[in-house]
């Protein structure tokens, strides 16, 4: 029998609903999440060194430094919940990245699985972006209006408080549409070459996304 870990990376631009789609798959697949930018703002909460350097590229729309991003991964990577593989959202987001995260995995016998590359058009990213509402006690996300709470500004999950990113607003996310289509976007073809790609219409409901995703994963 196989004992391979299950490397499966979501990609796709900002708010295209890598996060919402790993939250149902993580369940489905009993993997850990493991979100970049999750890192990055918990650290920041805590205001720890980290978080502190990732601040100002997060606040502008830009990457933060590759040798920062990859050893705070790499860490999280090492935590034990990881022995059967993860679900990586939000990394890798740079030729850089993607290659330590090969070596990584290749020096444990791993590799990465399959890359789930979530399209969106520009326009619906935007529309996304600005009604993205977070939970800042769990984490959740919603939209209000695509997928609004029970209750305005109330955490269905665990009741917390809802708030809005500081970086959703139109302008930081033209930004990073932009860093996206130039630093992440050649991963696509990166991935592609390994054979390990797979494309997803995001253009569609969260459910019909989901279904999607699952197909591309069940024989997995
Ligand atoms: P990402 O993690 O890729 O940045 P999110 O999962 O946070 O994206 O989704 C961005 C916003 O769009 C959130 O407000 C989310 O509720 C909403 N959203 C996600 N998927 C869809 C979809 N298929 N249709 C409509 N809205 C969506
Ligand atoms: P989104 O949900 O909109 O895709 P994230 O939450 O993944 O955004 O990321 C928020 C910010 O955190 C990014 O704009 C960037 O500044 C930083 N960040 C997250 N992941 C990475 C990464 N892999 N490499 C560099 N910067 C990152
Ligand atoms: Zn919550």
């Amino acid at each position: 029998m196989s004992e391979d870990r299950t490397f499966v990376i979501l990609l796709g631009p900002p708010a295209s609903g890598k996060g919402t789609q790993a939250a149902r798959l993580r369940e489905h697949m009993e993997l850990p999440h493991i979100a970049s930018g999750d890192l990055f703002r918990y650290n920041l909460k805590n205001e720890t060194t980290l978080g502190l350097q990732a601040k100002a590229y997060m606040d502008r729309g830009e990457l933060v430094p590759d040798d920062i991003t990859i050893a705070m991964v790499l860490d999280r990577l090492e935590q034990p919940d990881t022995h059967q593989g993860a679900i990586l959202d939000g990394f890798p987001r740079t030729i850089t990245q993607a290659e330590a995260l090969d070596r990584a995995l290749a020096e444990q016998g791993d590799k990465v699985t399959r890359v789930l590359n979530i399209q969106v058009p520009d326009e619906v990213l935007v529309e996304r972006v600005t009604g993205r509402r977070i939970c800042k006690n769990c984490g959740a996300t919603y939209h209000v209006t695509f997928n609004p709470p029970e209750e305005e500004g109330v955490c269905d999950v665990c009741g917390g408080e809802l708030y809005q990113r500081p970086d959703d607003n139109e302008e930081t996310v033209r930004n990073r549409i932009r860093v996206y289509r130039e630093q992440t976007a050649p991963l696509i073809a990166y991935y592609n070459e390994k054979g390990v790609l797979e494309e997803i219409d995001g253009d569609q409901s969260i459910d019909e996304v989901t279904e999607e995703l699952k197909a591309a994963v069940a024989d997995l």
